[in-house]
């Protein structure tokens, strides 16, 4: 088959019968794994496998090769899996099946084979632009969201950090706040007032310098034994934070002078990486549009960073925190608990998520 024709078939999301299900590798979305509604209604019904007297070991999926191939760590190897015949067919009708972190159970007796996914503590989506948003889940399980940035080149953008936070808040992942670069620090009473606040109201804040090492035994302490993504602008400098804390990663490092004040996006493929000293990394191209979505507007107000001890005695349950009376939010904006920076950070954010 022509590439062209596979393009079109794609596109038309044709239902073909008589293809052997292995053809329909063609169907390939590269890293992304779109879901619609349907999904977790199909992965319930069909989630437990009822084949008998199968040894099934967990794993966990460390790589997506295609719809139905990833590689799964179980027991300290690392296996090239398959999907079973009726998860394959789950993957054709919704095109979402496995993620990058996913707990599955595997049958190691003949060719590996992934027969179920156990259910996702929390789930790292992306949404596709447009009226009809797609959920592309870039990945799952997640502890930690490690919200990188740079205290200077490109400078640490704080609106950025609250609409990480809020979206780490949203799918049960612990935000931490790394500032990388630090060894550009001057002075800097404005920036100091902001890591205060994120410290006030329980943040964990992390300065660390890819270039001289410093904090990075502190951020190693924090991503020991849990599953952690870094996220942040490119040219911020995750990969070179990633290579100082385990050389043998090798992340590509993108010069930024090179391209635009931002830097290029390096990484292309999803993929899920050991730490030698306990833990994982989730690294994936995805993370970086990794952001808000429409839908979770309701949520923002009670979780955005600073707001949820005074959401609760707000006079209305669903206060806004823009027009009500008897807001407790605008009456610590009054008396300065709030910092005026990040609440109108928080109308930018609650504002870009109206439809
Ligand atoms: P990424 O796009 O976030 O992965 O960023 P890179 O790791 O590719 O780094 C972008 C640029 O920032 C490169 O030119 C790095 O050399 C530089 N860089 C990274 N970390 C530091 C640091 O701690 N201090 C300084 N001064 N520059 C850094
Ligand atoms: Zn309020």
């Amino acid at each position: 088959m022509k590439k062209k024709d596979k393009k079109e078939f794609k596109r038309n999301d044709v239902r073909i019968k008589n293809i052997s299900i292995s053809d329909m590798d063609i169907f390939e979305d590269e890293d992304n794994h779109i879901a619609d509604k349907t999904t977790s209604k199909i992965l319930e019904k069909y989630k437990t496998s009822k084949k008998s007297g199968l040894n099934l070991k967990v794993g966990r999926i460390l790589k997506i090769k295609s719809n139905y191939k990833a590689e799964v760590l179980c027991e300290n190897k690392i296996y090239d899996a398959i999907l079973s015949g009726r998860l394959k067919q789950i993957a054709f009708e919704s095109r979402n099946i496995v993620a990058v972190g996913d707990l599955v159970k595997i049958d190691l007796s003949s060719q590996p084979r992934i027969e179920e996914i156990l259910d996702r503590k929390s789930q790292i989506s992306r949404f596709s632009e447009g009226k009809i948003q797609k959920e592309i889940i870039i990945a799952s399980n997640i502890d930690q969201l490690i919200i990188t940035v740079s205290y200077k080149e490109p400078a640490v953008n704080f609106g950025l950090i609250d609409r990480y936070i809020c979206a780490a808040e949203i799918e049960n992942i612990t935000p931490i706040i790394c500032i990388n670069k630090f060894d550009l620090y001057k002075e800097d009473t404005s920036f100091k007032k902001n890591i205060a606040y994120y410290n006030k109201f329980g943040f964990t804040t992390i300065f660390v310098s890819a270039k001289t090492g410093e904090g990075l035994d502190k951020l190693k302490e924090i991503l020991k034994n849990k599953i952690s993504v870094f996220s942040g602008h490119s040219g911020v400098g995750k990969s070179s934070l990633i290579n100082a804390l385990q050389p043998g990663l090798n992340l590509k490092v993108s010069d930024v002078s090179q391209h635009t004040s931002k830097g290029t996006h390096t990484t292309t493929t999803s993929k899920m990486l050991m730490w030698d000293f306990g833990g994982f990394l989730i690294d994936t191209p995805g993370i970086k549009t990794f952001t808000l979505n429409h839908k979770d507007i309701d949520k923002i107000p009670k979780i955005f960073p600073g707001f949820k001890v005074y959401h609760p005695i707000c006079k209305f349950s669903d206060c806004t925190h823009i027009h009500e009376e008897q807001c407790a939010v605008k009456s610590a904006l009054a008396k300065g608990e709030i910092l005026k920076e990040r609440y109108h950070s928080y109308l930018r954010i609650y504002d870009s998520l109206k439809v």
